[in-house]
């Protein structure tokens, strides 16, 4: 195979908790690229939200988060006690903290808001300016970077999914019924593929994988044999 290009930009979308971000995760290992979690950012202002007392019931006050959104600062940084790339909002590492159902429910409501996305769009795009980069979210292929190398349409079944999500909580302690876990997936499904801004969508020159029956290492050799075949060998 010939050596592959380190400055490449790979997108990786899908719906959620179908395993986005351990893909991404491994992918970013293998190439010995950046892992950027784009939904970790749009959970980080959802955190900031409720920190800030700004919700009213299910939606947030709108105008004070538009005013309070310049002093959302949000990065990526080196985490010595977890040796891991982590998210840091307002100089705090908060990996833990948006992981919380609270912090999952609200976030799609987040996430709808235009003038949050164009925030996030930008920070995601300066991270990636230099490429060498894995970012994955909903809308990584189709609005951040329309002209990726790399686009892959991450999908799994719903029942699968929450098991998944279930079993993660589960280890974290985080107590929540299964059925709430799968109403919570199909509940961000439906709100983030009907939003009119940024709708979660395959681009049309996405891969698409359903990896409802593969292991991690099933999908990182169907990844090998993907770049066998972009990259010759
Ligand atoms: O990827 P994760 O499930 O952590 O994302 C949480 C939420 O953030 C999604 O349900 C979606 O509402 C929002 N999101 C988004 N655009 C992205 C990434 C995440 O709208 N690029």
């Amino acid at each position: 195979m010939q050596p592959i290009p380190d400055h490449l930009i790979i997108a990786i979308d899908g719906h959620s908790s179908c395993g986005k971000s351990t893909f991404a995760r491994a992918i970013a290992k293998r190439l010995n690229y950046r892992y950027i979690d784009s939904g970790a950012m749009y959970r980080a202002v959802t955190l900031f939200s409720i920190q800030n007392h700004l919700f009213k019931g299910e939606n947030p006050d709108r105008e004070k988060l538009l005013r309070l959104l310049p002093k959302i600062n949000i990065s990526f940084e080196y985490n010595p006690n977890r040796q891991e790339n982590e998210i840091v909002l307002n100089g705090e590492f908060v990996e833990n903290a948006i992981r919380e159902p609270e912090v999952a429910r609200k976030v799609s409501i987040i996430s709808k808001i235009p003038e949050v996305r164009s925030r996030m769009v930008e920070i995601q795009r300066n991270l990636g300016e230099k490429g060498g980069i894995v970012m994955d979210g909903r809308d990584i292929g189709t609005v951040v970077f329309p002209n990726a190398d790399i686009k892959i349409f991450l999908t799994a079944s719903p029942e699968i999914r929450a098991q998944r999500r279930f079993k993660e909580l589960k280890e974290k302690g985080i107590e929540m019924g299964f059925n709430e876990v799968l109403e919570n997936i199909l509940e961000r499904d439906r709100i983030d593929s009907t939003r009119s801004v940024s709708p979660l969508r395959k681009a049309p020159d996405a891969i698409l994988l359903d990896n409802s029956n593969m292991t991690v290492e099933q999908q990182m050799e169907w990844f090998e044999q993907f770049l066998h075949e972009r990259f010759g060998g």
